[in-house]
């Protein structure tokens, strides 16, 4: 499960028709890398998704359930947030069992849980631990074992790595990839940087000013750019 469809969605503040009209399909397991330049929707986007802002007008369905008007808990996605959204005074552990502790299961079930997911994110060692006896690239591993326990449809990431270092960045790159193999969740990443977009997307989202430019695979984008803007963009030679 984790088929998302937009049809039509807008979104406007006041006056300014930040999302004019976005039609998109994602697939379940689908990596899809939402990438524009600042200021060309992509929170917008991804926030309508996740329920966190309301639709000025169209529909999202997920999984075949129109959830438009859903609360974002009833929509079974969870949004990964920067690391710095780790709560200083709790271990590895109860940061990532939070969300079910929240939920009220229990903690024998929670134990179980956060222990799977620490052994797919390698964070088995640190789990008494806290966040400020951590690298970035483990606080930041944290951040996601918070949306694997939850066991979500999709996974939607906003601009996850702009936080850290050159180096840490390409190593988390491949161990987000690395986790969309083990997974195979359908996973929504946002960022405005071209190399993030080819190397981990199934499929890229062009965004400008609010509008899709185009939807293709970083092959498809590369070689055959629809206009000066994809080409600039993504970062074709011609
Ligand atoms: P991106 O994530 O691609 O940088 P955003 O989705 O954050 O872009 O913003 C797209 C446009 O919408 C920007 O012009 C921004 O100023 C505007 N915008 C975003 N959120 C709000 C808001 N709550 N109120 C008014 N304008 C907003
Ligand atoms: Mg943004």
């Amino acid at each position: 499960m984790g088929s998302i469809t937009l049809k039509n969605v807008q979104k406007h503040f006041g006056e300014a028709k930040v999302i004019p009209s976005v039609d998109l399909e994602i697939k379940d397991g689908e990596f899809v890398v939402f990438v524009g330049p600042s200021g060309s929707g992509k929170s917008t986007l991804l926030r309508l998704i996740a329920g966190l802002e309301d639709l000025t007008g169209g529909s999202i369905i997920i999984d075949g359930k129109d959830v438009t008007d859903a609360a974002p808990a009833a929509r079974g996605l969870a949004m990964v947030f920067q690391s710095y959204a780790l709560y200083p005074h709790m271990t590895v552990r109860k940061n990532i069992g939070f969300p079910l502790k929240m939920a009220k299961m229990e903690q024998a079930a929670i134990d179980k849980k956060v222990e799977a997911a620490a052994n797919v994110l390698n964070l088995t060692d640190y789990l008494e631990r806290r966040p400020s006896q951590l690298s970035g690239g483990q606080r930041q591993r944290v951040a996601i074992g918070r949306a694997i326990v939850r066991e979500p449809s999709a996974f939607l990431f906003d601009e996850p790595l702009s936080n850290l270092d050159a180096a840490l960045r390409g190593t988390m790159r491949l161990e987000i990839s690395d986790l969309h193999n083990q997974l195979k969740t359908t996973m929504i990443y946002v960022t405005h940087d071209q190399i993030e977009a080819m190397t981990m997307a199934d499929k890229i989202v062009v965004l400008n000013r609010g509008n899709i430019e185009q939807v293709g695979s970083p092959m498809e984008l590369y070689l055959t750019p629809r206009n000066l803007f994809v080409a600039g963009f993504i970062g074709s030679p011609r």
